[in-house]
Order: structure tokens, then C-alpha cells, then sequence
């Protein structure tokens, strides 16, 4: 019998359990949802766009995409088609949940698989209660384990053409990206990664956190959009084994915890896991509109916080290592709350996902899960001097700088030039406020 294919954040057509589960007839099926699209930056709904032409083709040309709320549209294009059920890959986003709810209340929606290896939820401490602190979190996602890689294809599947069944009137054609981008959709997802490991998986344990270097592997755009599953890499990592695989899957597993803990508690996107913070002052004392400003365009006078912001913006990504330097900088140098920095980077990262960005923001406020501690204030020179020790990463991204030699790049202690901005904010006496402000607290 016929079956509906619905694909959300799964773009890919190896590894994915829902085919398996669709039976051998299925019409492929993408909503255009406003509710998503107007949230999401341009460069992120570019990938989008990407991965759907690259799904298209891998279904010779027959996914059908429409545009409208899936709660109306999925259950009427069911009918169309005869459906008995509507198959996805689950979502355990806040949105994706809610929506998820409201279409089964029509159709008979079966989820098999998630984006992730491990499906939040599952790892719980023996009494079935979450947990809240990573290690022990994530020796318990190792003993869970997860399955190997499933065998699906294009192929697998008959793919039933949208004009047959009244598709027609509602098709839509996948807009065009309105800007260059990194190549997006499952084969340039696999090229990528196989890039990665053969050239800098044994690497990784030594070069992870040195934006110089420039040698992390940048899947975190693929596996956004689900254009190549985590278990797909686990299994690869498994087979390689070194420190760098092992330091790999610990990464991978991060991804999985923020989106348990997102699961766990859906009101953390918006607010402080810790509630505590509630009460922490955000007033910038001075114009915060400005200091945000200076802050999003890469010019704070602080080298490696304008390289990554100006990277930011440029490419639609940013190293993990300066995400986390320069989330720091607004919060506890600029005392400007969390989910201001988030939204912004939400509107251009393209690997730009509700889990991994908030919980990555609120480890640095302090304020989420396993956090670092609220009195480490990264030092935004030190930081720089650390972990971009030639001074490259910054060259590469602050123009202004490029006549400065080495690590001098940010000290800039014999010469800031003049086209360089001077610091906004003083970062010793910063510091110091924020310890105060956190001080208030208990
Ligand atoms: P690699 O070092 O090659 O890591 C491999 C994979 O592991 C990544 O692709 C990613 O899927 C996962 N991973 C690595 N570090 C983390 C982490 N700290 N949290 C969750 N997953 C991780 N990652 C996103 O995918 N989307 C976001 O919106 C996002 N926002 C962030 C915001 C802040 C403030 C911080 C500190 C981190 C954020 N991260 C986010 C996590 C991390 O910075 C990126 O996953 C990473 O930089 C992506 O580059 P990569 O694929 O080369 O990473």
C-alpha cells in the first residue's frame, strides 16, 4: 500500500530507518513551514533550500514540496495519495513536538529514528530521573550504545511522482539560495566527511580548539539538516581508533545531550536552566544597544572577539573555541543577557540548532547544565594568545590587523592602528562587575 515520506530535518536517503519502516511505495513529501522559515536566518534557509534540491534529485525529481502549515497540509496530501500512514523520523524539538501532536490527531503518524544516535530521553539514571551533568551522562550513552548504520537508499523505495496524485496544484518549486554557500545534501555531507577523517580525524584530539588551524571537521551543517546521520560517523569512528576518533565521539555526544536536555525541558530555549540567574542584573550601564551593535559587527577592539563575529557573519559559522570566546565577551563583559548573543547567532549560523545554541550559551552564562562555573571569565587576549597562538585566525578575519606579525596580533601592545577600533569596555574592570553581579546571587 501507499505511504507518505515526510522529511523534516532528515535530508538524506542512506541511513535513514523511516524508509525501511515506509513500506515500498511512498510519495516524499517536504512543507515549506512559515513557522520555521521566518525564524531562521537567510544563510541557514540557503542550506535548506540546498539539501532539498539534492533530495529531489536523489528521488528523480518526484519529492513534492509545498508550502503551509503541516498540520493542514499533511493530513489533506495523505488523503490525496491514500496513505494509510505518514512516516517521519521523530522530533524532539519544542516546535517539532507540538506540531508533531497536532498532525497525529489526523493521520497515523509512525516515527521511527531520530536525528540523533541516541534518542533523548533514553539515557536516564537508574531511578529513570535525567541527568543534568555531562560525564556520567555520557558513560551511560556509551553503555546504552546505539544500532548500526541502517541500509536504506533511494532505491529502496518506489517513488510515487507528485503529478500522478494531484500533487500538482499545490507544488511549489525549491526556492533559490539567495547567497553562496557550502555545498549542502547527502553526497557532499559524505565527501566531506570522508575528507575529514583521512586528512585530520588523527589531528583532532591536539588541533580541536586552535581556530588557526582551521582543521575541525565543519559537519555540524550536515548533521543540522540530517544530511548524513551521527550513527553513520560513530560507526566510521569505530573502525579508526585513535584519540582523535574517541575525542570525535565525545563531541558527537555533546550534540546528543543538549538535545536530551532540551527534550527534558523544552522551557530552556527561552529561559535560564538555572533558574537562579533569573535575578542576575543585565544592565549594560552604559548604551547597550551600542555595545550589542559594536559587538555583532566586529568591532569591540578586542582582536579574537571581532575575528569570530566578522567570521560569523561572512561564512554562517563560527569555531567552537571563539563561539565560546566571544558568548563570554557579551555576557560577562557587556552583562547582556544570553539570549540576546543566541538569537543573533541563530539568524546566521547555518548549522544554527535550538539545542546545541542555547545550551552552548547558557554554559557559558553559567545559567545551563554542567556549566562553567559562573566565576570563569574568559580573557578575551589570553584566550587569543592560547588557543590562536600565530595570530592567523585573527589576520585572516580582521584585515585591519593583517600588518601585525605572531601572537602580537592580540596584545596589540606596541601598536593598535588607527583603523582598528580601541576596546569598548575595559575587560579587568568587567570582570570584575560580573563577579559582583554573580555575587548578588546566593
Ligand atoms: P567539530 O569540532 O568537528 O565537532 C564535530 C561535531 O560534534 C559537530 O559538528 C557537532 O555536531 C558536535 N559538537 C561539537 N561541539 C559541540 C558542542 N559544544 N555542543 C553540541 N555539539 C557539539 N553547534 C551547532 O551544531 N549548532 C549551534 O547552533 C551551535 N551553537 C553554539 C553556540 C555556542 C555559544 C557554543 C559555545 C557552541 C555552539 N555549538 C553549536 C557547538 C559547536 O560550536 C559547533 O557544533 C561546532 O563548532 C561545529 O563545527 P564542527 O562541525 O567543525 O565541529
Amino acid at each position: 500500500s501507499e505511504s507518505l515520506v515526510w522529511f523534516r530535518r532528515d535530508l538524506r536517503v542512506g541511513d535513514l530507518p523511516t524508509l525501511s519502516a515506509a513500506g515500498e511505495r511512498a510519495l516524499g513529501l517536504f512543507v515549506l513551514d512559515d513557522r520555521l522559515l521566518g525564524p531562521s536566518g537567510g544563510p541557514r534557509r540557503d542550506f535548506l533550500y540546498r539539501s532539498l534540491s539534492a533530495l529531489d534529485q536523489q528521488l528523480g525529481g518526484r519529492l513534492l514540496v509545498v508550502r503551509g502549515d503541516p498540520v493542514e497540509v499533511v493530513p489533506m496530501i495523505a488523503k490525496a495519495v491514500g496513505a494509510q500512514e505518514v512516516h517521519v523520523s521523530a522530533d524532539y524539538g519544542p516546535y517539532g513536538r507540538e506540531r508533531d501532536a497536532a498532525v497525529a490527531e489526523h493521520v497515523d503518524l509512525v516515527a521511527t529514528g531520530s536525528p540523533y544516535a541516541v534518542a533523548p530521553g533514553r539515557v536516564t539514571k537508574d531511578d529513570g530521573s535525567p541527568y543534568k551533568v555531562f560525564t556520567p551522562w555520557f558513560k551511560r550513552w556509551l553503555d546504552h550504545g546505539w544500532r548500526g548504520p541502517a541500509g536504506t537508499g533511494a532505491d529502496t523505495l518506489d517513488w510515487i511522482d507528485p503529478d500522478d496524485v494531484g500533487g500538482r496544484g499545490r507544488r511549489v518549486r525549491i526556492p533559490a539560495p539567495d547567497a553562496p554557500g557550502p555545498e549542502a545534501g547527502e553526497v557532499a555531507a559524505h565527501e566531506r566527511w570522508r575528507e575529514f577523517c583521512d586528512d585530520d580525524l588523527l589531528r583532532y584530539d591536539d588541533e580541536r580548539d586552535r581556530p588557526d588551524l582551521d582543521t575541525t571537521s565543519r559537519m555540524s551543517v550536515y548533521l543540522k539538516f540530517g544530511n548524513i546521520h551521527p550513527r553513520t560517523m560513530l560507526a566510521d569512528l569505530a573502525r579508526r581508533r585513535s584519540r582523535g576518533a574517541e575525542q570525535y565521539r565525545r563531541q558527537v555526544a555533546w550534540r546528543d545531550f543538549y538535545a536530551d536536555i532540551l527534550f527534558q525541558r523544552p522551557d530552556s530555549a527561552r529561559r535560564n536552566y538555572d533558574t537562579k540567574f533569573d535575578a542576575i542584573r543585565h544592565d549594560a550601564g552604559r548604551d547597550a544597544d551600542a555595545l550589542f551593535a559594536a559587538w555583532c559587527e566586529g568591532r569591540t577592539g578586542y582582536p579574537i572577539v571581532d575575528a569570530g563575529m566578522r567570521q560569523l557573519v561572512a561564512e554562517g559559522w563560527m569555531h567552537n573555541r571563539v563561539r565560546m570566546i566571544v558568548a563570554s565577551f557579551l555576557v560577562k563583559d557587556l552583562h547582556l543577557p544570553w539570549w540576546r548573543g543566541a538569537r543573533f547567532f541563530m539568524q546566521h549560523l547555518v548549522d544554527g540548532d535550538l539545542a546545541s545554541n542555547q545550551h552552548g550559551w547558557q554554559w557559558t552564562a553559567g545559567s545551563g547544565t554542567d556549566a562553567s562555573p559562573y566565576f570563569r571569565v574568559f580573557n578575551p587576549t589570553g584566550q587569543g594568545e592560547k588557543f590562536d597562538p600565530t595570530g592567523d585566525y585573527v589576520r585572516r578575519w580582521v584585515p585591519e590587523l593583517r600588518g601585525i606579525g605572531g601572537k602580537a596580533v592580540h596584545t596589540l601592545k606596541d601598536a593598535r592602528p588607527e583603523n582598528y577600533p580601541e576596546q569598548i569596555v575595559d575587560h579587568a574592570e568587567e570582570r570584575r562587575e560580573a563577579l559582583a553581579r554573580y555575587g548578588e546571587l546566593s
